[in-house]
């Protein structure tokens, strides 16, 4: 009866939830006046979107956000109830099964808001949009010069009663970096963009305009609604706003493989593609296979860290797209012992962080990337409703 279920045995990515509700905790403690929106783009940054997006919602999220419609359609289709949010569009895109999944979409320029209010018409219901500002990230959003018109054709819209302007909002270029102009900058453009946008008679619900690193570091920023990706997963944003311990999170994804061989070889031995190491000595050689095939970077090759037997190895030479070797230095391991390529930290294993380092990335793009060959395995799927332990492998 106890006995814990089979461990996929090549590697796995442990998902472990009730880290996962305590830094959606820790995170409303830090914005304790606004909602927040669990953002669960990308998979969950590669965690699940959707046992995600279920934990964040336990520990108090009320909105969850996604970047494509899609993504928010297959979150509403599972069974998320409450408001869903999605800002990636396209000209095409499924604006009517929106409306009808009663999504909340972003609107950044007049041809999303024509393809909007024609698929509110179809649907026989309004949209509830968000007008989107660029107050100076220079990617997605209204420019300043253009606001007055997309302002004005969407107060016309909810005149005509195709669409409910539900919210006012924007996304930070540099809040990574504390104490970078632009941020300032950046506040004050959004408050005269919602000023502007209020004084023609637009009621928001929501002005959000913080992400992660916002939300850690940035009380001003919090406004009515904050939208939590990174933090969420227990992973810092930057090494300049602190690691996860200061900053009270848990990294939430644990990456490891099993051992597939140990042999000895004689000094001189080439290893890998390219021959980039070679033995300093007659030594042991483990076999850790995952690859770039499973998201590990190739970039981190001859760098990248993981703990076997005790000890942090780095990748020797080449990481390839299925396995990679580390230099055992002698030690003769058994096959099939673990090798821990990021997790928490506790166990002495790297970080993500860590492998971000080594291969010339942020943190964010190492748990993302982890591919889709790579089994989930989730702890703590049912609520213990805190710092409660689990048994785990319960889903
Ligand atoms: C990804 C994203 C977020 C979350 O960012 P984090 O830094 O991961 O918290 C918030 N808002 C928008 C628009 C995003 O695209």
């Amino acid at each position: 009866m106890t006995q814990t279920p089979p461990q996929p045995s090549r590697a796995r990515a442990e998902i472990d939830l009730n880290a996962l509700r305590a830094n959606v905790r820790a995170l409303r403690a830090r914005a304790p006046k606004s909602a927040l929106m669990a953002v669960v783009k990308s998979d969950g940054y590669g965690h699940g979107a959707l046992p995600c997006a279920r934990a964040a919602i336990e520990a108090g999220a009320t909105w969850v956000g996604t970047a494509t419609p899609q993504e928010a359609l297959a979150l509403r289709s599972a069974g998320i109830g409450g408001r869903i949010m999605c800002w990636l569009w396209t000209p095409g895109d499924p604006w009517r099964e929106a409306i009808e999944a009663d999504l909340d979409v972003s609107v950044s320029g007049m041809w999303a808001l024509a393809e909007v209010t024609a698929a509110a018409r179809d649907a026989g219901r309004p949209a509830r949009i968000h007008l989107k500002a660029d107050t100076g990230l220079g990617r997605n959003g209204c420019q300043p010069a253009d606001w007055p018109e997309l302002v004005a054709a969407s107060l016309a819209a909810e005149a005509a009663g195709t669409v409910r302007i539900a919210g006012l909002w924007s996304h930070l270029a540099c809040a990574d970096e504390p104490g970078h102009p632009s941020v300032t900058a950046q506040l004050e453009t959004f408050r005269r963009m919602i000023g502007y946008a209020e004084g023609e008679g637009v009621r928001p619900e929501v002005r959000h305009l913080a992400n992660s690193p916002a939300t850690l570091t940035l009380p001003e920023a919090h406004f009515d609604l904050v939208r939590t990706g990174i933090a969420m997963y227990g992973v810092s944003p930057a090494p300049e706003v602190g690691t996860s311990a200061a900053l009270g999170l848990r990294p939430v994804m644990t990456f490891s493989a099993s051992v597939a061989l140990v042999k000895h070889v004689p000094a001189g031995h080439g290893v890998s593609y390219g021959h980039r190491f070679v033995t300093d000595r007659e030594t042991t050689l483990g076999l850790v296979p995952v690859g770039y095939g499973d998201g590990v970077p190739r970039h981190a090759s001859g760098r990248g860290p993981v703990l076997v037997g005790g000890a942090w190895r780095r990748a020797a030479g080449r990481i390839a797209m299925d396995q990679f070797v580390v230099d055992l230095g002698g030690e003769k391991l058994q096959e099939g012992a673990e090798a821990v390529l990021f997790g928490p930290g506790d166990r002495g294993e790297p970080t993500a962080e860590d492998w971000a380092e080594a291969a010339d990335t942020i943190a964010y793009e190492i748990v993302t990337r982890i591919g889709a060959r790579v089994p989930r395995v989730y702890r703590g799927v049912h609520d213990t409703g805190g710092a409660g332990t689990d048994t785990g492998g319960d889903e």
